[in-house]
């Protein structure tokens, strides 16, 4: 790793020797759930979401990602970010930040979602980017600890998997949706189940909304933001 501070501002280099990229492939690096070796044996694990967060963290800060890579010799990554100068306290400064910097983040701020799943990795995947979208997280693991847990924590809204061990989603959201404490916390069902109808029994649950599986990590923070701003 190398960080050098230029004209530009922060300029931070990471580099690996390792299997490099393909030119063909390069198109495929920021996209979600990309996996370059997608093989059933491919020996190289990820979640295919690592670039894109930090693509989407470094643009947040008005910054810029690069890379160069050359198959079989490896790759370097790097991050540019401007150099802001804030303005001096008790002085009205015109300065201001560039526009990205203005955040799409804050207007969720404070607001606690809690993620019940019991798969990890769908978990991770979830929680890490409501957290990269302004969120304050909490995670269940199944239905028995989302019970213990929503009294003390009081979370604003629940994405509730339907497929766990024990208690199942469905099962939760009907117990939240009976007890008048609970009643009002909006949850978002994501469901795995394909046959028809199925949405409908989330709904009848009490679900105020559903999302299929594989989850779209943007359409997750859409129906999320929707749903806060409506309750
Ligand atoms: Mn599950």
């Amino acid at each position: 790793m190398k960080a050098l501070k230029t004209d530009l501002g922060l300029s931070i280099t990471v580099w690996d020797t390792g299997i490099g990229i393909p030119d063909d492939k390069k198109h495929l690096l920021f996209q979600p759930f990309q996996q370059l070796d997608s093989s059933l044996s491919r020996r190289h694990e990820g979640t295919g979401l690592g670039l894109v967060l930090t693509k989407k963290l470094v643009e947040m800060h008005a910054g810029a990602i690069t890379f160069e890579s050359k198959e079989g010799a490896g790759t370097s990554f790097t991050v540019t970010l401007p150099e802001w100068h804030l303005p001096e306290p008790e002085t009205k400064a015109e300065t201001s930040l560039p526009d990205a910097a203005a955040g799409t983040v804050l207007h969720v701020s404070g607001k606690k979602i809690m993620v019940v799943e019991d798969n990890r990795l769908n978990m991770l995947l979830a929680s890490d980017y409501l957290k990269l979208n302004g969120f304050e997280v909490i995670e269940a693991s199944d239905g028995e600890q989302a019970l213990l847990m929503v009294s003390s924590e009081r979370p604003d809204l629940i994405l509730m998997d339907i497929q766990m061990p024990g208690i199942d989603g469905l099962e939760v959201t009907r117990r939240l949706k009976e007890d008048p404490s609970t009643r009002t916390i909006s949850i978002i069902a994501m469901t795995a189940l394909a046959m028809q109808g199925d949405e409908k029994m989330c709904l009848n649950a009490g679900c105020d909304d559903y999302i299929r599986k594989p989850v779209n990590l943007d359409e997750m923070i859409a129906k999320v933001e929707k749903l806060l701003r409506a309750g």
